[in-house]
Formats: structure tokens, C-alpha cells, sequence
């Protein structure tokens, strides 16, 4: 498991990391102000190459470009006054300038230009610019929508709207979620464009599972894998069953799930992207086996960073130690595994979690021990303190379920304060700002055994054993307690809906 949590590391380094009850939370209406940015992408064969149109807001020179990395495949930018005709837009040090548009919102001025994206997959072989999977051209609109980088707007201010075309037997997908307001496109900030969520175009079977107030979207892409796919299908449901569990319903309204077959046995890496969305990738070994399906936990940690927000860098500790001690928890509560194993888990793991020398605290030590079980000792010690501070009628649940309920999953960038002030908020007692407090800037170590003999565990040849006769131990117990599985309850209600490819030509999302 340390191997696997290892792999996950290196896959998930730049990605989005992050990690709650009642109704779906609502997606956050769009801010008041300036006029939307609307691309429309039209898909060439086999989605080598993207015809990209944009009607851009009246507004002063704008300076424009793409992620760092993938101007070279920007071709032929053409720019048009209202009414006007396009002209010619000369590169200059990988941006584009193009002129002030006159007039005053609905009129608006015309861009113009091709995406080589079948070149830029050759050339980068990464999901975070593009990547060519069996045919699949896999690439977030961070890589080829142009989009203003000038520092004087704010760019979360303003809105912009993507509507895709692909040719037959080509679909589009992306994490991005559907616009309300404008049906068959999808819209986000042009403040998420610089790490917008994961997306594809090619051939791929696409099916969607409605779990517990979410929709999840799942692309299967090309490629041979041995199992039936109602099993792959039952890996992520089972997955979005239990983080739905978990949170009292499923994180985020939509999120999509790239599913791609690559050499050997087994679930490998995945990674998960929000800004303006939510989007996972997990790659899935060709000889993998119903029960490698049934021993992966990383499906589960992914969907568990959809439901906490974007924080910056130095917080991914955070982020990571929420996954990380959330998922055994939530597929506990499920039956998906023994209690025993979420307690044998902690023991093998929190060790690696603990200050060495040299440690500055969690907000300076990003190491992958501290990054990942620092940051579940901090969460475990987090849920211990509520639960005793409240006579255990709170819990580390109910922070996260009111930070969601605030609004902060993995679609928008929070600041740690406002994440933390709205966990306790939620629970009543300030055990999480406290305990970053004394965690973020200093080494503090914990008396890993005493704790477990609070908790009464203990580990006999590999077996556990409790003590129910410890302090902590009921509180011990209630952390794993098994969902109840009554009438509606939303962990129960994942179903497969549909199936099939959808409508050729144009995809709705
Ligand atoms: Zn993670």
C-alpha cells in the first residue's frame, strides 16, 4: 500500500488536491459584472486540430495566451472589431495582443485561431497539457483556449462559456461543469482557465451514474482491459458510494471520470482536477483482476479531494491528509472493508507522518511523509478533539460536511483560514484553526502507541484487537459505525443510468 500511496504521490503533483450533509450544495452563482467570454471549438478529424472561435467582451488591449508551454501550437490568431473584419494578430514573447473593442456589452469583437492538439500530444505526453491515450486525445482548455493573462482585471470576475463540436464517432468530454444558464455548454471563471479540469476528445464509451445528488461521468477510454465493464463500473460506484456516505451526499454535481487502460495489472496512479469543475484520471492496468478492483482505494481518495477546496501549495498537506485519512474511513462505513483495516492502516502509516529532524511544521515540511500522514495525524487528532470536546455528537464529519456546505469543493480556491473557520463553524468548537496553530509552524510530535492505547487498539501478530474498556473507545467505535442504509439514504442511491455513446456530432454535456 506504502508503494501504491507512493505512485499516487508522483502522479497527483500538480494536480488539484483536496476533501461533506443535507442537500447537494448548490453550484456558486456566477459572480455579477463584466460579460462572459464565449469559445466554440469545433473538433477536426480525430481532433488533431481544434477551430477555436471566441466572441470576447467590449474591453480595452488585451494581451492573451494559452498555458505556459503550448503557444507553439497556436496557429493563425485573427482578431475583429464589431462588424469588422479579421485581421491578422502577430505573436510577440508567446502572447497575442489584441486591439481595444469598442462599443458596450452584447456587441463584442471576434477571435479567431487553430489548436494543432494532435501536435502538442506528441510533443508533451502529459494529461496536464496533452496526451495522445490509444487515439484519445486527452487535454484541458488551460492548453488551448486563449484567454486574457493582463493583471489588471480580476479574472474570477468574469465568466466564459465552452461550447465543443467534434465530427462523428469523436466525442468531447470535461470536467468542467454545465453552464445553467446556457444549456449544452459549459462555464467556469476565466480565474480557473490557468488549471481548468481534465478533458478529452476521441473515441470513448461514455456512462453516467447518478450517486447520491452527483452525477458522475465516466469515460472509458481506448484500449483492451480484461475485466467486464460492469466491474469497472462497480469499482467507481462502489468508490462514489462510500465518499457520498461519508459527506451525506455526493460532493460536487459532476464530475467526470477518465478511466484509461494502460500495460500490467492492477490501479496505478490517478489524479484529481477542480477549478471550475472536477475532473479524475485513473489509469487502470489491462490484466487487472476483480479483486485488485476491490482492494483499490485510490478511486475513493480521488473523489475525496472533489469535495474540499483548492488550497495553495504549501497546504497540501492538507489536502492529502484529508484523502488519506477520509477514504479507509468512508469504505468502513460502507462494509467495503473491516474496521480492523482502517485501524492497521493508521498504525503502519502515521509513523511516516511524524516530525524528523529538521521538520519546520506543515505549512514548510513537504515531504511525502508529511505531506500525506502528517496531514492525516493532523486530521486524526482533529477528529478525536471535536469528538471529545463535544461529548462525541461531533465530528471531523461534520466539519467537512459544513466546509462543503459553504461551498468548498474542489471548483473554487479557498485560503486555509476560510476553510478551517468554516469547519468549525460547523462543529461549534475551534478545534481546527487551533490545531493548525500549533501545527503549521512547528514539529509536534505525538505518542503514536499511548494514542492507540486511548483509543483501544492493539496489534497482535498482525491481528487487532480492542480494548473496550479505553477512554476513547467509543469514540473509537463510532468512527468506523456502518452507514445506515435506510430509505434514501444517498450512499444507496448510485444507479446506472443510460449508456451507450451519446449523440454524434455535438456533445452535450
Ligand atoms: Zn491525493
Amino acid at each position: 500500500m506504502a508503494v501504491r500511496r507512493a505512485l499516487a504521490a508522483v502522479g497527483l503533483a500538480i494536480a488539484a488536491l483536496s476533501c461533506g450533509g443535507a442537500p447537494p450544495p448548490p453550484a456558486p452563482a456566477p459572480p455579477r459584472g463584466s460579460a462572459p467570454w464565449r469559445y466554440a471549438v469545433a473538433a477536426g478529424a480525430g481532433a488533431r486540430e481544434l477551430a477555436i472561435e471566441a466572441a470576447i467582451p467590449p474591453g480595452p488591449a488585451r494581451r492573451l495566451s494559452v498555458v505556459d508551454g503550448t503557444e507553439p501550437f497556436v496557429r493563425d490568431v485573427e482578431f475583429a472589431p464589431p462588424g469588422g473584419e479579421l485581421e491578422p494578430i502577430a505573436e510577440g514573447s508567446a502572447m497575442w495582443t489584441v486591439p481595444a473593442c469598442p462599443g458596450a456589452p452584447p456587441a463584442g469583437c471576434r477571435l479567431r485561431y487553430r489548436f494543432l492538439l494532435g501536435e502538442a500530444a506528441l510533443a508533451f505526453d502529459s494529461v496536464d497539457y496533452a496526451q495522445d491515450h490509444n487515439g484519445a486525445l486527452l487535454s484541458p482548455p488551460s492548453s488551448w483556449l486563449l484567454r486574457p493573462v493582463d493583471d489588471a482585471a480580476d479574472p474570477d470576475e468574469t465568466r466564459f462559456t465552452l461550447r465543443v463540436t467534434t465530427p462523428s464517432g469523436i466525442s468531447f468530454v470535461t470536467g468542467l461543469f454545465p453552464s445553467r444558464s446556457d444549456p449544452g455548454a459549459f462555464e467556469a471563471s476565466l480565474g480557473d482557465l490557468p488549471s481548468a479540469p481534465y478533458s478529452a476528445f476521441g473515441p470513448m464509451e461514455l456512462r453516467r451514474l447518478d450517486a447520491g445528488g452527483g452525477a458522475v461521468q465516466v469515460a472509458l477510454l481506448p484500449g483492451r482491459v480484461d475485466l467486464d465493464e460492469a466491474s469497472v463500473l462497480g469499482w467507481v460506484t462502489d468508490a462514489a458510494r462510500s465518499v457520498a456516505g461519508y459527506y451525506g451526499h455526493f460532493p460536487v454535481p459532476h464530475v467526470l471520470v477518465l478511466v484509461a487502460p494502460v500495460q500490467g495489472s492492477g490501479t496505478g496512479s490517478a489524479s484529481t482536477m477542480g477549478n471550475g469543475g472536477a475532473a479524475i484520471i485513473a489509469r487502470l492496468g489491462r490484466a487487472s483482476t476483480q479483486r485488485d478492483l476491490s482492494e483499490s482505494w485510490e478511486m475513493t481518495h480521488e473523489m475525496i479531494h472533489t469535495a474540499f477546496p483548492n488550497l495553495v501549495r504549501r497546504h497540501a498537506w492538507l489536502e492529502e491528509g484529508l484523502a488519506t485519512y477520509v477514504e479507509p474511513i468512508a469504505r468502513a462505513r460502507l462494509g467495503l472493508i473491516d474496521a480492523a483495516d482502517v485501524w492497521r492502516d493508521l498504525a503502519r502509516g502515521l509513523p511516516k507522518g511524524l516530525p524528523m529532524e529538521g521538520d519546520r511544521g506543515l505549512d514548510h515540511t513537504p515531504t511525502w511523509g508529511r505531506t500525506y500522514w502528517g496531514g492525516a495525524l493532523f486530521c486524526l487528532l482533529a477528529d478525536l478533539e471535536i469528538r471529545e470536546r463535544t461529548g462525541n455528537a461531533r465530528s471531523l464529519d461534520d466539519a467537512l460536511r459544513g466546509i462543503l456546505a459553504a461551498g468548498g469543493d474542489i471548483s473554487v480556491r479557498w485560503d486555509i483560514a476560510r476553510a478551517l473557520d468554516a469547519g468549525d463553524h460547523a462543529t461549534g468548537v475551534p478545534v481546527l484553526s487551533e490545531l493548525y496553530a500549533r501545527m503549521k509552524d512547528a514539529p509536534v510530535d505525538v505518542d503514536l502507541d499511548a494514542l492507540f492505547g486511548r483509543l483501544g487498539v492493539r496489534f497482535i501478530s498482525g491481528r487487532v484487537l480492542y480494548d473496550d474498556g479505553a477512554p476513547l473507545a467509543r469514540i473509537r467505535a463510532s468512527i468506523t459505525e456502518r452507514v445506515e442504509i435506510a430509505g434514501g439514504v444517498p450512499g444507496d442511491t448510485v444507479s446506472l443510468v443510460g449508456g451507450g455513446a451519446p449523440p454524434r456530432g455535438s456533445l452535450r454535456p
